[in-house]
Parts: structure tokens; C-alpha cells; sequence
């Protein structure tokens, strides 16, 4: 065995790396993005008993599940958008496994957004980041830190106003610099959804999902234990299911960290 996983192996054993879960239960009660009444809507999740050590099967318990490729913590493909219809492995069972493995930068706006749930990341707040941290290193997974996962009720966490959600997200010049001059594997964020609750409204409408997916990258949504991860020297596994033509998929996102770090 090489030397590099042997010492993998070791240190998961001696608990000197980590395995972070960044992954929010999945069940009836995982809220579900809500779009105006115009638009095709995604159901909640739902499971049915096949069997459960009944007539119906009488030593095993099994689920049907019904549910929208983008529920709960869930991984965005590039055919999700518009802009990445036409790229090549595009879909859940296309995109190659090496590029859903990738080192973590965490950018923490915590407080930010405790003042200002619209709260923006801006191109410039990531050079500032990049001047305390280094700069994003080529296939990064880029996570968005905003505290949006301690807020345990659907209501609290969809955000809803009578002018629509409000939560925080990316500013376009920030989507642009990470697809286009950083080359990061995607980004990942708190909130139900890669872009800020008010996004539908910009231009162009939901900058993030717009330039990130034209661009081939991916998202990560309604991650959780952000604040247990470095700024830096996390790396990120996050495979959603291979799900044939898929646009995303319900994942397990799991974060190898260096205790200490
Ligand atoms: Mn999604």
C-alpha cells in the first residue's frame, strides 16, 4: 500500500484526522426550496414501508422514497441550469469521480449575515479572504460559512417575506471570479439553494447557479458543521448518486479534517 494512504488509515484511526458529516438529515420534515406558483414545484420527501418484518416481508424493512433531485443536502450538475445544457459530462452520471474530491476553503460571513440576512459575498471579500488565507487553489470545493444551519424550522430557515426569501448568497462579480479565474470544483452553501433568497431578481436571475453551472461547476446545498471545518486543509467529499441524466442528487458531504486544525 502507498505510504500516503497507509498514513491515511493510521491517522483516521488515531482520530488525528477527522471525518466531518456536512450533511443535514433527510426525511418528511426537510424543507424544500419554494418557487413562485407560475413554476413547477419539488415535492417533500416522502417514504412508504415495502416491508418492515411484516406479511410483506417477514425479516426485512425496506422504504419506497419519493422526492426531488434537489432536497435537502444536495449536489447540483451543471445540466441543472440552462447556461450547462449543452456541456460535456454534464449529469450526475457523467461527471468523472476525480472531480467530486477537492480541498476546502471555508469563507466565514457569520457575522454578516446575523446583521444582514441578504447578506452578498463579493469578489472583493474574496481577495480579502485570499490576503489572510492564500489564494483558492484550482478544484477547491468554496464554502459559503453563514450560520444558516442553526436555524432548525422550515420557517426560520426558507426565510419567506411577502417580497419572497431572504437568505444569503453570491454576488455575480463573486460566481465570476470562482468559475472563471479560480477554476474551483463548485461551492457550497448553507442555505436550500446555491443563491440568495432575493436572486431571482438579479441580473441575471440566480447569478450563481447562471455562471457556475455554464462554467461546469458544481453546487452544495444545505450543508451543515461548516464551523467545524478549518478555513483551510479540509478536503471535501461530496458523490452524488449516479443517477442516469440526473440534475443533482440528494449526497452525504463528508469533510476530512486534521484535529487541531
Ligand atoms: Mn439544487
Amino acid at each position: 500500500m502507498s505510504k500516503i494512504l497507509s498514513q491515511l488509515i493510521e491517522a483516521l484511526a488515531s482520530g488525528k484526522v477527522e471525518v466531518v458529516d456536512l450533511t443535514q438529515p433527510l426525511g418528511p420534515d426537510t424543507p424544500v426550496i419554494e418557487l413562485p406558483a407560475i413554476f413547477g414545484s419539488s415535492p417533500g420527501v416522502t417514504m412508504e414501508v415495502i416491508s418492515q418484518y411484516d406479511d410483506r416481508g417477514p425479516a426485512w424493512y425496506w422504504n419506497t422514497l419519493r422526492l426531488g433531485e434537489h432536497t435537502g443536502t444536495h449536489f447540483d450538475a451543471p445540466v441543472h441550469w440552462i447556461t450547462g445544457r449543452d456541456l460535456p459530462d454534464n449529469t450526475c452520471d457523467t461527471i468523472p469521480a476525480g472531480r467530486l474530491v477537492g480541498p476546502a476553503c471555508v469563507i466565514d460571513v457569520t457575522e454578516d449575515v446575523e446583521r444582514n440576512p441578504d447578506f452578498l459575498l463579493s469578489a472583493e471579500r474574496i481577495r480579502e479572504w485570499e490576503s489572510d488565507h492564500g489564494k483558492i487553489p484550482k478544484g477547491s470545493w468554496v464554502l459559503l460559512r453563514t450560520g444558516w444551519s442553526k436555524r432548525t424550522t422550515a420557517e426560520a430557515f426558507l426565510n419567506v417575506a411577502d417580497d419572497g426569501p431572504h437568505s444569503p448568497g453570491f454576488h455575480a462579480n463573486a460566481s465570476r471570479l470562482l468559475a472563471e479565474q479560480r477554476d474551483v470544483l463548485g461551492v457550497g452553501v448553507e442555505t436550500v439553494g446555491t443563491d440568495a433568497g432575493q436572486a431571482g431578481g438579479f441580473d441575471p436571475p440566480f447569478p450563481n447557479h447562471h455562471t457556475m453551472h455554464g462554467a461546469g461547476k458544481f453546487g452544495l446545498a444545505s450543508l451543515c458543521n461548516l464551523d467545524r471545518l478549518p478555513a483551510t486543509g479540509a478536503v471535501v467529499l461530496a458523490a452524488p448518486l449516479k443517477i442516469v441524466d440526473g440534475s443533482g442528487s440528494p449526497l452525504r458531504v463528508l469533510a476530512l479534517v486534521e484535529s487541531g486544525e
